[in-house]
Protein backbone atom coordinates (compact mmCIF):
# COMPACT_ATOMS: atom_id res chain seq x y z
CA UNK A 1 0.00 0.00 0.00
CA UNK A 2 1.67 3.61 -1.15
CA UNK A 3 1.07 6.87 0.54
CA UNK A 4 -1.91 8.15 2.04
CA UNK A 5 -2.35 11.52 -0.05
CA UNK A 6 -4.89 13.89 1.37
CA UNK A 7 -5.71 16.74 -1.89
CA UNK A 8 -6.97 20.49 -0.62
CA UNK A 9 -9.06 22.19 -3.00
CA UNK A 10 -10.33 25.69 -3.10
CA UNK A 11 -13.79 25.30 -3.46
CA UNK A 12 -17.38 27.22 -3.24
CA UNK A 13 -20.88 26.32 -3.73
CA UNK A 14 -21.31 27.54 -7.49
CA UNK A 15 -22.28 24.19 -9.25
CA UNK A 16 -20.31 25.11 -12.37
CA UNK A 17 -16.99 25.65 -10.45
CA UNK A 18 -17.50 22.81 -8.20
CA UNK A 19 -18.30 20.12 -11.12
CA UNK A 20 -14.76 21.66 -12.47
CA UNK A 21 -13.39 20.70 -8.85
CA UNK A 22 -15.06 17.13 -8.91
CA UNK A 23 -13.67 16.06 -12.21
CA UNK A 24 -10.32 17.39 -11.25
CA UNK A 25 -10.48 14.82 -7.60
CA UNK A 26 -11.50 11.97 -9.77
CA UNK A 27 -8.15 12.57 -12.17
CA UNK A 28 -6.72 12.92 -8.70
CA UNK A 29 -7.96 9.61 -7.64
CA UNK A 30 -8.62 7.56 -10.68
CA UNK A 31 -11.27 4.52 -9.86
CA UNK A 32 -12.76 1.83 -12.13
CA UNK A 33 -16.31 3.69 -12.52
CA UNK A 34 -17.71 2.01 -15.68
CA UNK A 35 -21.36 0.31 -14.46
CA UNK A 36 -19.99 0.66 -10.71
CA UNK A 37 -22.75 1.11 -8.03
CA UNK A 38 -21.32 3.77 -6.40
CA UNK A 39 -22.71 5.03 -2.68
CA UNK A 40 -21.99 8.35 -1.70
CA UNK A 41 -22.47 8.89 1.78
CA UNK A 42 -22.87 12.56 2.86
CA UNK A 43 -23.28 13.43 7.07
CA UNK A 44 -27.04 14.86 7.03
CA UNK A 45 -27.21 15.43 10.39
CA UNK A 46 -30.99 16.86 10.81
CA UNK A 47 -33.40 18.73 8.91
CA UNK A 48 -30.56 22.07 8.26
CA UNK A 49 -30.22 23.16 4.78
CA UNK A 50 -26.86 23.18 3.25
CA UNK A 51 -26.01 27.02 4.43
CA UNK A 52 -26.01 26.10 7.84
CA UNK A 53 -23.12 24.81 8.13
CA UNK A 54 -24.07 21.82 10.01
CA UNK A 55 -24.80 19.06 6.68
CA UNK A 56 -22.80 18.12 3.42
CA UNK A 57 -23.72 20.73 1.07
CA UNK A 58 -26.17 19.27 -1.50
CA UNK A 59 -24.46 20.80 -3.99
CA UNK A 60 -21.26 19.16 -3.14
CA UNK A 61 -22.72 15.81 -3.22
CA UNK A 62 -24.95 16.55 -6.90
CA UNK A 63 -21.52 17.81 -7.95
CA UNK A 64 -19.93 14.66 -7.18
CA UNK A 65 -22.60 12.50 -8.31
CA UNK A 66 -22.50 14.91 -11.05
CA UNK A 67 -18.49 14.15 -12.26
CA UNK A 68 -19.28 10.18 -11.45
CA UNK A 69 -22.22 10.04 -14.13
CA UNK A 70 -19.85 11.34 -16.47
CA UNK A 71 -17.76 8.59 -15.99
CA UNK A 72 -20.21 5.78 -16.06
CA UNK A 73 -21.42 5.33 -12.61
CA UNK A 74 -23.96 4.56 -11.33
CA UNK A 75 -24.65 6.62 -8.24
CA UNK A 76 -26.92 6.72 -5.19
CA UNK A 77 -26.69 8.99 -2.35
CA UNK A 78 -28.59 8.22 1.19
CA UNK A 79 -27.78 8.66 5.17
CA UNK A 80 -30.15 7.62 8.39
CA UNK A 81 -29.48 10.70 10.48
CA UNK A 82 -30.87 11.01 14.30
CA UNK A 83 -30.71 8.16 16.57
CA UNK A 84 -34.22 6.84 16.61
CA UNK A 85 -35.01 8.24 13.05
CA UNK A 86 -37.52 6.24 11.57
CA UNK A 87 -39.70 6.88 8.45
CA UNK A 88 -38.70 10.74 8.84
CA UNK A 89 -36.82 11.03 5.57
CA UNK A 90 -38.73 12.09 3.40
CA UNK A 91 -39.36 15.24 5.53
CA UNK A 92 -35.11 15.98 6.25
CA UNK A 93 -34.87 14.90 2.60
CA UNK A 94 -36.63 17.67 1.75
CA UNK A 95 -35.82 20.31 4.82
CA UNK A 96 -31.81 19.82 3.82
CA UNK A 97 -32.57 20.30 -0.28
CA UNK A 98 -30.81 16.87 -0.74
CA UNK A 99 -33.87 15.57 -2.42
CA UNK A 100 -34.24 18.72 -5.30
CA UNK A 101 -30.29 18.60 -5.13
CA UNK A 102 -30.41 14.38 -6.26
CA UNK A 103 -33.93 13.46 -6.92
CA UNK A 104 -34.99 9.50 -6.77
CA UNK A 105 -31.11 9.62 -6.72
CA UNK A 106 -31.22 10.11 -3.05
CA UNK A 107 -32.24 6.90 -0.48
CA UNK A 108 -33.00 5.94 2.44
CA UNK A 109 -29.78 3.81 4.63
CA UNK A 110 -32.20 2.78 6.82
CA UNK A 111 -34.89 1.00 4.09
CA UNK A 112 -32.57 -1.98 3.99
CA UNK A 113 -31.72 -2.75 7.64
CA UNK A 114 -29.20 -6.17 7.67
CA UNK A 115 -27.82 -7.77 10.94
CA UNK A 116 -24.03 -8.38 10.83
CA UNK A 117 -21.40 -9.55 12.43
CA UNK A 118 -18.39 -6.83 14.13
CA UNK A 119 -15.27 -6.32 15.42
CA UNK A 120 -15.91 -5.11 18.50
CA UNK A 121 -15.65 -5.62 22.69
CA UNK A 122 -18.67 -3.72 23.16
CA UNK A 123 -20.99 -5.84 21.00
CA UNK A 124 -20.92 -8.97 18.22
CA UNK A 125 -23.52 -8.05 16.12
CA UNK A 126 -24.82 -5.12 14.41
CA UNK A 127 -27.44 -3.50 12.43
CA UNK A 128 -26.43 -1.44 9.14
CA UNK A 129 -28.08 0.09 5.79
CA UNK A 130 -27.27 -2.98 3.27
CA UNK A 131 -26.90 -0.50 0.38
CA UNK A 132 -23.91 0.23 2.45
CA UNK A 133 -22.15 -3.24 1.95
CA UNK A 134 -23.66 -3.97 -1.76
CA UNK A 135 -22.52 -0.90 -2.82
CA UNK A 136 -19.09 -1.70 -5.16
CA UNK A 137 -17.68 1.81 -4.20
CA UNK A 138 -18.02 3.65 -1.24
CA UNK A 139 -17.47 7.38 -0.90
CA UNK A 140 -17.72 9.27 2.09
CA UNK A 141 -18.39 12.79 2.06
CA UNK A 142 -18.04 14.21 5.80
CA UNK A 143 -18.60 17.98 7.10
CA UNK A 144 -15.52 19.71 8.53
CA UNK A 145 -16.80 19.84 12.18
CA UNK A 146 -16.03 19.38 15.36
CA UNK A 147 -17.89 17.28 18.18
CA UNK A 148 -18.35 17.31 21.89
CA UNK A 149 -18.29 13.88 22.52
CA UNK A 150 -16.30 12.34 19.67
CA UNK A 151 -13.99 16.01 19.40
CA UNK A 152 -14.30 15.89 15.37
CA UNK A 153 -16.87 14.98 13.08
CA UNK A 154 -15.38 13.21 9.70
CA UNK A 155 -14.61 10.43 8.28
CA UNK A 156 -14.73 8.17 10.51
CA UNK A 157 -17.81 9.76 13.06
CA UNK A 158 -19.74 10.02 9.28
CA UNK A 159 -19.73 5.71 9.42
CA UNK A 160 -22.27 6.11 12.34
CA UNK A 161 -24.84 6.78 9.87
CA UNK A 162 -24.36 3.37 8.34
CA UNK A 163 -26.64 2.28 11.45
CA UNK A 164 -30.38 1.83 11.18
CA UNK A 165 -32.62 3.80 13.76
CA UNK A 166 -32.23 2.73 16.88
CA UNK A 167 -29.36 1.21 16.84
CA UNK A 168 -27.19 4.31 17.14
CA UNK A 169 -29.16 4.59 21.02
CA UNK A 170 -27.77 1.19 21.63
CA UNK A 171 -24.01 2.27 20.72
CA UNK A 172 -24.50 5.29 23.37
CA UNK A 173 -25.80 2.69 25.92
CA UNK A 174 -23.30 0.51 25.14
CA UNK A 175 -19.96 2.96 25.39
CA UNK A 176 -20.99 5.69 27.18
CA UNK A 177 -17.29 7.06 27.93
CA UNK A 178 -16.15 9.67 25.09
CA UNK A 179 -12.91 7.20 24.56
CA UNK A 180 -15.01 4.14 24.46
CA UNK A 181 -17.19 5.39 21.53
CA UNK A 182 -14.39 6.61 20.09
CA UNK A 183 -13.21 3.14 20.02
CA UNK A 184 -16.36 1.65 18.92
CA UNK A 185 -16.54 4.52 16.07
CA UNK A 186 -13.49 2.81 14.68
CA UNK A 187 -15.25 -0.47 14.65
CA UNK A 188 -18.22 0.29 12.78
CA UNK A 189 -15.83 2.23 10.21
CA UNK A 190 -14.48 -1.01 9.55
CA UNK A 191 -17.52 -2.59 8.74
CA UNK A 192 -17.07 -0.69 5.89
CA UNK A 193 -13.94 1.50 4.62
CA UNK A 194 -14.67 4.16 2.53
CA UNK A 195 -12.71 3.80 -1.23
CA UNK A 196 -12.66 7.65 -1.18
CA UNK A 197 -13.20 10.59 1.34
CA UNK A 198 -14.29 13.65 -0.48
CA UNK A 199 -14.89 16.27 2.77
CA UNK A 200 -17.07 19.67 2.39
CA UNK A 201 -14.76 22.15 4.13
CA UNK A 202 -16.40 25.08 2.23
CA UNK A 203 -18.12 26.07 5.65
CA UNK A 204 -16.54 24.66 8.85
CA UNK A 205 -17.58 24.15 12.54
CA UNK A 206 -16.07 25.17 15.38
CA UNK A 207 -16.99 25.02 19.24
CA UNK A 208 -19.46 22.63 20.30
CA UNK A 209 -20.29 21.01 17.08
CA UNK A 210 -21.99 18.94 15.22
CA UNK A 211 -24.83 20.98 15.10
CA UNK A 212 -24.08 24.65 16.84
CA UNK A 213 -24.09 27.74 14.38
CA UNK A 214 -20.62 28.68 15.21
CA UNK A 215 -19.36 28.18 11.68
CA UNK A 216 -16.15 29.86 9.70
CA UNK A 217 -15.60 30.54 6.21
CA UNK A 218 -12.91 28.03 4.61
CA UNK A 219 -13.57 27.53 1.00
CA UNK A 220 -12.09 23.76 0.34
CA UNK A 221 -12.58 20.57 -0.20
CA UNK A 222 -10.53 18.01 1.55
CA UNK A 223 -9.93 14.55 -0.40
CA UNK A 224 -8.04 11.52 0.33
CA UNK A 225 -7.82 8.11 -0.69
CA UNK A 226 -7.69 7.16 3.74
CA UNK A 227 -10.15 8.67 5.93
CA UNK A 228 -7.80 8.60 8.69
CA UNK A 229 -5.38 10.75 6.97
CA UNK A 230 -8.54 13.08 5.79
CA UNK A 231 -9.21 13.10 9.94
CA UNK A 232 -5.95 13.83 10.79
CA UNK A 233 -5.56 16.93 8.52
CA UNK A 234 -8.64 18.13 9.72
CA UNK A 235 -7.54 18.09 13.08
CA UNK A 236 -4.58 19.70 12.16
CA UNK A 237 -6.36 22.42 10.75
CA UNK A 238 -8.67 22.71 13.98
CA UNK A 239 -5.36 23.65 15.96
CA UNK A 240 -5.82 20.05 18.08
CA UNK A 241 -2.88 16.86 17.92
CA UNK A 242 -4.59 14.02 16.16
CA UNK A 243 -3.38 11.67 18.69
CA UNK A 244 -5.17 13.93 21.09
CA UNK A 245 -8.15 12.51 19.48
CA UNK A 246 -9.21 9.21 20.93
CA UNK A 247 -10.88 7.33 17.74
CA UNK A 248 -7.88 8.55 15.62
CA UNK A 249 -4.97 7.49 18.04
CA UNK A 250 -8.01 3.91 17.96
CA UNK A 251 -7.52 4.13 14.12
CA UNK A 252 -3.44 4.68 14.04
CA UNK A 253 -3.35 2.01 16.40
CA UNK A 254 -5.08 -0.59 14.48
CA UNK A 255 -3.15 0.39 10.99
CA UNK A 256 -5.98 2.11 9.08
CA UNK A 257 -4.35 4.71 8.26
CA UNK A 258 -1.41 7.50 9.55
CA UNK A 259 -1.84 10.36 11.60
CA UNK A 260 1.56 11.57 11.91
CA UNK A 261 1.63 14.27 8.74
CA UNK A 262 4.90 13.46 7.90
CA UNK A 263 3.78 10.22 6.74
CA UNK A 264 1.04 11.92 4.10
CA UNK A 265 1.44 13.04 1.00
CA UNK A 266 -0.59 16.29 1.42
CA UNK A 267 -1.05 18.60 -1.59
CA UNK A 268 -2.27 21.79 -1.58
CA UNK A 269 -3.04 24.67 1.00
CA UNK A 270 -2.72 23.17 4.29
CA UNK A 271 -3.06 26.06 7.27
CA UNK A 272 -3.89 26.26 10.75
CA UNK A 273 -6.93 28.26 11.33
CA UNK A 274 -6.34 30.98 13.19
CA UNK A 275 -8.76 31.40 16.80
CA UNK A 276 -9.95 28.28 15.87
CA UNK A 277 -12.47 27.23 19.00
CA UNK A 278 -12.46 23.71 19.84
CA UNK A 279 -15.18 21.90 21.85
CA UNK A 280 -15.46 22.15 25.27
CA UNK A 281 -14.73 18.76 25.79
CA UNK A 282 -11.03 18.78 23.81
CA UNK A 283 -8.63 17.96 26.95
CA UNK A 284 -6.47 21.08 27.29
CA UNK A 285 -3.25 18.63 28.53
CA UNK A 286 -2.73 14.88 29.09
CA UNK A 287 -2.61 15.85 32.72
CA UNK A 288 -5.30 17.77 33.19
CA UNK A 289 -7.37 15.47 30.51
CA UNK A 290 -8.43 12.91 33.79
CA UNK A 291 -10.07 15.67 36.02
CA UNK A 292 -11.58 17.23 33.08
CA UNK A 293 -13.47 14.24 32.39
CA UNK A 294 -14.76 13.46 35.79
CA UNK A 295 -16.14 17.17 35.83
CA UNK A 296 -17.81 16.80 32.37
CA UNK A 297 -19.17 13.42 34.47
CA UNK A 298 -20.18 15.50 37.73
CA UNK A 299 -21.38 18.38 36.32
CA UNK A 300 -22.57 18.44 32.40
CA UNK A 301 -25.58 15.74 33.02
CA UNK A 302 -26.96 18.39 35.17
CA UNK A 303 -26.08 21.65 33.60
CA UNK A 304 -28.09 21.17 30.33
CA UNK A 305 -29.81 24.58 29.55
CA UNK A 306 -33.31 24.80 27.48
CA UNK A 307 -33.69 28.36 25.56
CA UNK A 308 -37.13 28.41 26.31
CA UNK A 309 -38.00 31.31 23.97
CA UNK A 310 -36.30 28.71 20.87
CA UNK A 311 -37.90 25.25 22.12
CA UNK A 312 -40.81 24.76 20.29
CA UNK A 313 -41.67 21.51 22.41
CA UNK A 314 -41.28 19.18 18.95
CA UNK A 315 -40.04 16.37 21.44
CA UNK A 316 -37.00 15.75 19.11
CA UNK A 317 -35.25 15.56 22.55
CA UNK A 318 -37.18 13.20 24.37
CA UNK A 319 -37.82 10.65 21.25
CA UNK A 320 -33.88 11.01 20.45
CA UNK A 321 -32.63 10.46 23.74
CA UNK A 322 -31.45 6.76 24.61
CA UNK A 323 -31.42 7.35 28.23
CA UNK A 324 -35.25 7.85 28.51
CA UNK A 325 -34.00 10.99 30.95
CA UNK A 326 -36.15 13.43 29.11
CA UNK A 327 -39.49 14.60 29.37
CA UNK A 328 -41.02 17.41 27.28
CA UNK A 329 -44.26 19.32 28.34
CA UNK A 330 -43.99 23.04 27.46
CA UNK A 331 -40.48 22.21 27.30
CA UNK A 332 -37.64 19.43 28.07
CA UNK A 333 -37.30 18.10 31.53
CA UNK A 334 -33.76 16.37 32.41
CA UNK A 335 -33.54 13.72 34.36
CA UNK A 336 -30.23 14.15 35.38
CA UNK A 337 -29.69 10.58 37.49
CA UNK A 338 -30.36 9.04 34.01
CA UNK A 339 -28.63 11.08 31.47
CA UNK A 340 -25.39 9.21 30.15
CA UNK A 341 -24.46 12.20 28.44
CA UNK A 342 -24.48 11.25 24.97
CA UNK A 343 -25.11 15.02 23.53
CA UNK A 344 -28.00 13.60 21.55
CA UNK A 345 -30.22 16.02 22.71
CA UNK A 346 -28.06 18.99 22.56
CA UNK A 347 -26.95 17.54 18.83
CA UNK A 348 -30.10 17.41 17.37
CA UNK A 349 -32.72 19.75 18.70
CA UNK A 350 -33.58 21.66 15.45
CA UNK A 351 -34.22 24.38 16.68
CA UNK A 352 -30.70 25.08 18.91
CA UNK A 353 -32.26 24.84 22.21
CA UNK A 354 -30.32 23.30 24.18
CA UNK A 355 -27.39 24.66 25.41
CA UNK A 356 -23.97 23.26 27.59
CA UNK A 357 -23.86 24.91 30.26
CA UNK A 358 -21.60 28.59 30.74
CA UNK A 359 -21.05 26.55 34.30
CA UNK A 360 -18.91 23.80 32.27
CA UNK A 361 -17.09 25.65 29.94
CA UNK A 362 -16.01 28.06 32.99
CA UNK A 363 -14.49 24.60 34.75
CA UNK A 364 -13.05 23.80 31.09
CA UNK A 365 -11.12 27.25 31.14
S1 LIG B 1 -35.39 21.47 23.25
FE1 LIG B 1 -35.28 21.35 21.02
S2 LIG B 1 -35.68 19.22 20.51
FE2 LIG B 1 -36.33 19.52 22.64
S3 LIG B 1 -38.51 20.00 22.49
FE3 LIG B 1 -37.41 21.96 22.50
S4 LIG B 1 -37.09 22.45 20.32
FE4 LIG B 1 -37.65 20.27 20.40
S1 LIG C 1 -30.42 13.79 28.35
FE1 LIG C 1 -29.33 14.27 26.43
S2 LIG C 1 -27.19 13.84 26.89
FE2 LIG C 1 -28.40 12.84 28.49
S3 LIG C 1 -28.71 10.75 27.73
FE3 LIG C 1 -30.45 11.93 27.05
S4 LIG C 1 -29.93 12.64 24.99
FE4 LIG C 1 -28.03 11.94 25.98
Amino acid sequence: MGKAKVLILEADYDPTRLLRCMRQVLDAFPLELEGKRVLLKPNVLGPWPGESGIITHPLVVRSLAEALGERGALVQAGDNPGVRGYGRMGRLAEATGMLEALGDDWINLASQPRKVPIRSRFLEEITVGGQVLDCDLLISMPKFKTHVSTLITGAVKNSFGFLVGGEKARMHALAPRFRDFGELMVDIYQLRVPDLVVMDAVTAMQGNGPSCEDIRSLGLLIVSDNGIAADAVMAEMMGFRPEDIPLLKVAAERGLGPIDLAEIDIEGPLRRIEGFKPPSTLPRSSFTAPFQGLAFRLIARRAFKVDRGRCTACRTCERSCPAGAIKVENAPAFDSSRCMLCYCCYELCPEHAIDINRLVRFIQR
